[in-house]
């Protein structure tokens, strides 16, 4: 078995959606012993196929293997013959990085980013987000929402997906299982 299992950070690793860990894609290896092949490490269960959209947890680093054969026959796998298995160090590390990433992406978010203010019906608060914007000193409409010919729409919940102040709030409405209160002023 591998040693791998008995990692915290791999545990956490298994219990946190593909799109949330952010994992770095797939790269060729650049030395001479590998040269043109991937490496999938011990243990992994997402593809890190760039652009792949499979967001499966595979049940077993083998089924992964079988999705990138199968699914992306341009990647050559390294494997037993190349170069064997990884030490036990090499097992840890590529796990304790993914989460230590995460953690760092986690705490940024919490320390650094406000709340978006919304309004009571948990449509986005746009008078509030603008003023909130400008006191960052950033211009409104964003680059994106001027480039998009749709200034107007700048901050509004039309335009979430692409509208960059978006980008520097936390928005409330994505954390599941969290009941919405509203701070005293809003309400
Ligand atoms: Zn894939
Ligand atoms: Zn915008």
């Amino acid at each position: 078995m591998a040693q791998v299992k008995k990692n915290p950070n791999f545990q956490r690793y298994l219990d946190l959606s593909k799109a949330d860990l952010k994992l770095p894609s797939l790269t060729e290896d650049i030395s001479l012993l590998n040269k043109g092949y991937c490496t999938i490490e011990v243990g992994e269960r997402y593809c890190r196929v760039e652009d792949c959209g499979n967001a499966t947890l595979f049940t077993s680093t083998n089924n992964l293997r079988k999705h990138v054969q199968k699914q992306h026959p341009e990647v050559s796998l390294t494997g037993e013959e190349f170069g064997g298995r990884p030490c036990q160090a090499d097992e840890f590390q590529f796990f304790n990085e993914i989460m230590e990433a995460y953690d760092e992406r986690e705490a940024a978010k919490e320390e650094i980013l406000p709340k978006l203010p919304l309004k009571n019906d948990r449509s986005v608060h746009i008078t509030k987000m603008r003023q909130a914007v400008r006191s960052m000193k950033l211009p409104v409409p964003c680059e994106v929402c001027k480039d998009t010919d749709q200034p107007k729409l700048c901050c509004h919940d039309e335009v979430k997906g692409t509208c960059e102040h978006f980008g520097l709030f936390t928005d409330p409405r994505n954390q599941q299982g969290q009941e919405y209160v509203p701070s005293e002023d809003e309400a």
